[in-house]
């Protein structure tokens, strides 16, 4: 098939789905055929933090199955609405205490993490920046020459880190006016753009978006976000597979999460299926204690188990390392 060619300022496909997530509680369980029973609760949770799924991501999951993994980690619940144990609150990774000039976070050496944006395709219940002030905290263009001013100053910033929210939600030609900005920044040899738009929405991985990355003047490396293997279908395969075609390395980081992969059996089958879509799994990181999220909370001694039983299972480089993020580390924590 020829693609039909867009017309000046008409919105690219990838961004038609991306406006055409389901935002509606009601139409989500309708969608899935779920009791209507869910509704009240889903929508006050959703108050407080929006229910927001492509509808790609919800054509994986099991219709009438309210325990699915993927839908796990979309669906507003009560309990997040609950009281929080000791330990959860707004701020759980000490972001606001490594913000250098708004937009950037530096909390390791070497690497530099730059907030694009606040949005998300998909708004994963257990996110660590459900409570983040991104108005304030991301970086737009106009913040751009500053960051790179501050970066050249302080000198030594091998990596920039594009995160956010999603970095990918943004046009590809800003994208390429904010790298044009970085090759401001002497010294830099990668670009690492952490993001879950190959997974949740793989219409985004289009001809603009490879001849940009392909392009660029440093290393490439792209972290991807999957937590269970039935994320990765076809579509999200030919995806991964297009990326890698540009040179880029492929790595996936997961969250741990109770009732979604708490489960060897899934975890060996979530890096399989990475492997066989050229990704290699990096990170499996314990929950970040925030706010609304701790129903998902796996307790350290489970999750040690879990890992170690994985590393008998699998080859070595199938197993992600098990890490925690502790405000004022100079790392992420091995377990
Ligand atoms: C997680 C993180 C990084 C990257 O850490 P790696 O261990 O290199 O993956 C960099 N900066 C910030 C602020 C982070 O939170
Ligand atoms: S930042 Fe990542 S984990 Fe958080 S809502 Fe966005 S896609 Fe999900």
């Amino acid at each position: 098939m020829i693609p039909r060619t867009r017309r000046a300022g008409e919105p690219a496909p990838w961004q038609q789905a991306l406006a055409g997530a389901v935002r509606d509680p009601a139409e989500l369980l309708a969608l899935l055929r779920l009791p209507r029973a869910l509704l009240p609760a889903a929508r006050a949770a959703a108050r407080r933090f929006p229910l927001r799924v492509p509808r790609g991501f919800v054509a994986r999951m099991r219709p009438g199955d309210p325990d699915d993994p993927l839908l796990r980690q979309v669906l507003p619940l009560e309990a997040e609405l609950a009281p929080q144990p000791p330990g959860y609150g707004p701020d759980p990774v000490g972001d606001d205490a490594a913000s250098c000039t708004p937009g950037l976070l530096r909390k390791y050496r070497d690497r530099a993490l730059l907030v694009t944006t606040g949005a998300c395709a998909v708004h994963c219940r257990y996110c660590f920046r459900r409570h983040y002030p991104y108005a304030e905290a991301s970086a737009g263009p106009s913040r751009w020459r500053a960051i790179v001013e501050h970066l050249a100053g302080d000198g030594g910033t091998e990596e920039v880190i594009l995160s956010g929210g999603d970095p990918l939600t943004l046009p590809t030609p800003r994208l390429a006016a904010l790298t044009r900005t970085l090759c401001g920044v002497p010294g830099l040899a990668r670009l690492r753009i952490h993001t879950r738009l190959p997974v949740v929405l793989p219409e985004r991985v289009d001809g603009e978006l490879l001849a940009w990355l392909a392009r660029l003047p440093w290393q490439v490396v792209v972290v991807v976000h999957a937590n269970h293997a039935n994320e990765l279908d076809d579509d999200v395969a030919a995806a991964l597979a297009a990326l890698a075609g540009t040179g880029a390395v492929l790595l996936n980081q997961s969250v741990l999460l109770a009732g979604v992969n708490d489960d060897t059996d899934v975890l060996a089958a979530l890096s399989r299926r990475l492997l066989a879509c050229g990704v290699l799994p990096y990170y499996l990181h314990q929950l970040d204690r925030v706010a609304g999220a701790a129903h998902f909370a796996v307790d350290d001694a489970r999750a040690r188990d879990l890992h170690a039983r994985l590393r008998e299972r699998l080859p070595g480089y199938l197993v992600p390392r098990l890490v925690r993020e502790v405000a004022g580390a100079p790392a992420k924590m091995p377990l």
